[in-house]
């Protein structure tokens, strides 16, 4: 623990922001595309990007 990144908790490091692009589909900054049918990325009970691993994030908020 002694070498936790300190420095990066709170940064948008870590996470991986999302966008709605089209409708229905949401892309990733790490490159993912995804389709859900209804509501956002954490709605639909995802909280980490299946893609990069990162925490998710939903652009925005
Ligand atoms: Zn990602």
């Amino acid at each position: 623990m002694k070498h936790w990144p300190s420095d990066r908790v709170g940064k948008a490091v870590d996470v991986c922001v999302w966008q709605d692009d089209v409708e229905g589909y949401w892309a990733g900054n790490c490159g993912i595309q995804w389709c859900l049918e209804d509501g956002t990325p954490k709605e639909n009970g995802m909280n980490f990007c299946p893609r990069c691993g990162r925490r998710l994030n939903k652009k925005g908020g």
